[in-house]
């Protein structure tokens, strides 16, 4: 069985050689915008490519404003913070997430609380949220994570937060071009966390951006990325502590280079989504309900941890790389002492989820 899987990946991606996860897709288009940047020695933090790239992703996810970010994870360290998370806070996010997520709530000095995820978006469930918070009247934040480019419940989990007057943050890093009820990931929060790693749907190398649909907020984050400082021709003065987040402008060039393929990757992907499916079946991970997937990383689900660790260790044996889900962060050392709910919806997956590769060429 597991050799059909590898012969119908090694025909899906005609190749006999080493098949990566996710590797990037690059033609003369990102040697030219980046020829530009150098030529025009705007390479660093000031250039029309930052904005330009900020300009057009805004516009493709519709929301009003975008900031451009040296990484995801400043970028959802931002967010936390302009969502008014500060030391001593509770986070409520996701035990099934990217170390990311954890770890930008510790940079604010706040602890992370894990709560469970659905099986079907293997992302935060709003049922267990509400369950969680009715119960515990100390959390300041929540940011559930839309994993592997699958939306989340993200309008119940909106409405659950309202209603306990808790702050919204999107972890969006991996759903660029996901929509969940016909709307973009990103909208339902006062902030949203996207990236731009080298192993995302679009890559600026390394590249984060975040996403607002309040004006005021959006210039406050750009002021926090630019070290705080006060426009001025010639003076250096600073409003408070504020970060070297910016990003560079030759990473922004690069950006919009890949921006211009977005749509076709999105094609692409989907495309592959559809043969994986006709292969797998019902053990292939479909876009939830109501939810358009960018399809980013393609997963299966496996009969058990035994069997998974068998296909992984088959798989990458023969040269075709698939990977486990992340070990659970409540699991971690650093995460161990955490407040959390009932995780078994996490745990099932963790044991059965494994990753194919998922990428796409033009
Ligand atoms: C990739 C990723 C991040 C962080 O992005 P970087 O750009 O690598 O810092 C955050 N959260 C999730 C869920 C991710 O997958």
């Amino acid at each position: 069985m597991y050799k059909d899987v590898v012969d119908f990946i090694r025909k899906t991606y005609n190749r006999d050689d080493f098949i990566a996860l996710h590797e990037p897709y690059f033609d003369n288009r990102e040697k030219e915008l980046t020829a530009q940047c150098i030529d025009s020695t705007f390479v660093s933090s000031v250039g029309k490519f930052v904005t330009e790239f900020e300009e057009k992703i805004a516009d493709f996810c519709k929301v009003k404003r975008a900031v451009a970010c040296v990484n995801g994870t400043n970028a959802l360290h931002l967010g936390l913070k302009l969502a008014g998370v500060k030391e001593g806070d509770k986070v409520i996010t996701q035990p099934l997430t990217f170390i990311a997520t954890a770890n930008a709530i510790r940079y604010c000095n706040a602890e992370p609380v894990f709560v469970d995820v659905d099986k079907d978006t293997l992302g935060l469930s709003p049922e267990k949220l509400e369950d969680y918070l009715k119960k515990h009247n100390d959390i300041k934040a929540v940011v559930p994570m839309h994993t592997f480019g699958h939306p989340c419940r993200i309008d119940e989990i909106k409405q659950v937060c309202d209603k306990y007057n808790v702050k919204l943050v999107e972890d969006c890093a991996e759903s660029l071009g996901s929509l969940y009820k016909g709307t973009h990931t990103g909208n339902w929060a006062e902030g949203s966390a996207i990236s731009f790693n080298g192993n995302k749907i679009i890559t600026t190398g390394g590249g984060g951006m975040l996403l607002f649909n309040d004006e005021k907020l959006a210039d406050y984050a750009k002021h926090l990325t630019t070290q705080a400082k006060i426009p001025h021709r010639w003076e250096f003065r600073h409003s408070e502590t504020g970060y070297n987040y910016r990003m560079p402008n030759i990473n922004a060039a690069l950006g919009l280079a890949q921006f211009e393929k977005l749509d076709k990757f999105l094609e692409k992907k989907r495309e592959l989504a559809k043969k994986y499916e006709a292969f797998f079946g019902d053990s292939f991970v479909k876009e939830p309900k109501n939810a358009h997937s960018n399809y980013w990383l393609q997963a299966i689900m496996l009969e058990n941890r035994a069997q998974r660790d068998e296909f992984l260790k088959y798989t990458n044996d023969n040269n075709v790389m698939t990977r486990p889900c992340w070990c659970l962060m409540n699991e971690l050392e650093m995460f161990k002492n955490c407040e959390c709910g009932d995780l078994s919806n996490a745990k099932w997956i963790e044991e059965r989820l494994v990753n194919i590769p998922s990428g796409v060429k033009l």
